[in-house]
């Protein structure tokens, strides 16, 4: 479709990075272009509508997150990176292929209990950083409407690793 297009269109590859070997999609230029965001935005959309509340993962997932509910008339929350955020805070600690990371969310000032919550990113490799999120929100109480990100990485079982990880019964979207 037209974003699957726009994709094709504007990713820019960029080879090994953040390490040797890997080659790193960078989908800055497609949200740089107008037809772009706005063909990313919609098909995201789709996939988050009936969510009460959308969540954008730090940092990519934030530039669609808001885009995405205004489209939908709910409101957004940042899933920020450790130590972003002012306390009290939610956290989870996950592990990536080298050390750990923490992701965050508020635990005042907005109630994520007994919310139905779309989670948006950019790209989906592993799954780590979405199983972490699902994790995070379910210990906040919330329900995960389901997992939307622009583009998912082949070969590296993150669509597995997900329904492992949160249930097959949380609808992973791209
Ligand atoms: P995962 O946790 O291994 O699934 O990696 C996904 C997270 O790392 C997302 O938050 C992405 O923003 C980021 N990421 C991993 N690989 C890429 C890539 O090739 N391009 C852009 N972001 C990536």
């Amino acid at each position: 479709h037209r974003a699957r297009a726009a994709i094709t269109r504007h990713i820019r590859l960029v080879e090994d990075f953040p390490s040797p070997g890997i080659a790193f999609k960078d989908l800055t230029p497609v949200l740089a272009d107008p037809d772009g965001l706005d063909a990313v935005v919609a098909a995201l959309a789709e996939y988050c509508a009936g969510a009460d509340l959308i969540a954008g993962i730090d940092a990519r997932g934030f530039l669609v997150g808001g885009a995405i509910a205004r489209e939908l008339g709910v409101g957004v929350v940042a899933v920020r990176k450790g130590g972003k955020l002012p306390p009290p805070v939610i956290g989870v600690d996950y592990q990536l292929e080298y050390g750990s990371a923490r992701l965050e969310v508020p635990a005042a000032g907005i109630t994520l209990r007994g919310r139905s919550v779309a989670v948006v990113d950019d790209v989906l490799a592993t799954g780590g950083t979405l199983i972490a999120t699902g994790k995070l929100l379910a210990e906040a109480g919330a329900r995960v409407h389901g997992l939307s990100v622009i583009m998912e990485l082949d070969g590296m079982g993150g669509r597995e690793a997900v329904a492992a990880g949160l249930g097959a019964d949380v609808p992973v979207h791209n």
